[in-house]
């Protein structure tokens, strides 16, 4: 089987015709600012009736909905720590955020995946730790579940984070 293809892509996230984006949600899952928003927004009201069957997520865990309008067919929704300084287990839960993610991904068949950059807006973690631990996790997890993605695809918003990304990932993965 081919290698899992791992991309840095400059987009929105909603644009993406993918099996599942991920989505920063808030433990209401009802929708909220920033990533989150602008998901609701473009997946339509019927998300939000979904969601509201689902009692909330815990932060680190992830739930599953359709994709509803998007061009994805479904989103993973995880919830991601609130940065309060670090001393509140934030890289850990960070850390299942994305390693849930690829669980509930790997355990519908979904074999291509975006993710945004979990907790690194509204939410305040470091934007170079919040980097290193989704790439760490990713690379962490492809070892123990080799060859199932065909695609893994970090999603970030400003060009800024896409070239924070790319000094990362050359670090971590090559
Ligand atoms: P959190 O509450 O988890 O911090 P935010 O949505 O505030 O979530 O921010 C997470 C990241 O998502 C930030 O880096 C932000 O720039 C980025 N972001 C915001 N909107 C989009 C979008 N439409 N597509 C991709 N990334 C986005």
């Amino acid at each position: 089987m081919k290698k899992t293809s791992i991309e840095l892509l400059q987009a929105d996230i909603t644009t993406l015709a993918v099996d599942a984006i991920v989505n920063a949600a808030n433990s209401t899952l009802l929708g909220g600012g920033g990533v989150d928003g602008a998901i609701h927004r473009a997946s339509g009201p019927k998300l939000r009736e979904f969601c509201s069957s689902l009692g909330g997520c815990s932060t680190g865990e992830a739930k599953i909905t359709p994709g509803f309008n998007l061009p994805a067919k479904f989103i993973i929704h995880t919830v991601g720590p609130v940065w309060q300084g670090g001393r509140n287990n934030e890289r850990t839960l960070l850390r299942n955020c994305y390693w849930n993610s690829l669980s509930l991904a790997l355990k519908h068949n979904l074999r291509s995946v975006a993710f945004p950059a979990i907790s690194t807006g509204a939410y305040r973690f470091p934007k170079e730790e919040a980097a290193r631990i989704a790439l760490t996790t990713t690379k962490d997890f492809l070892t123990v579940n080799a060859d199932f993605f065909q695609r893994i695809i970090f999603v970030l918003f400003s060009q800024e984070d896409l070239q924070l990304y790319q000094r990362l990932f050359r670090e971590i993965f090559e």
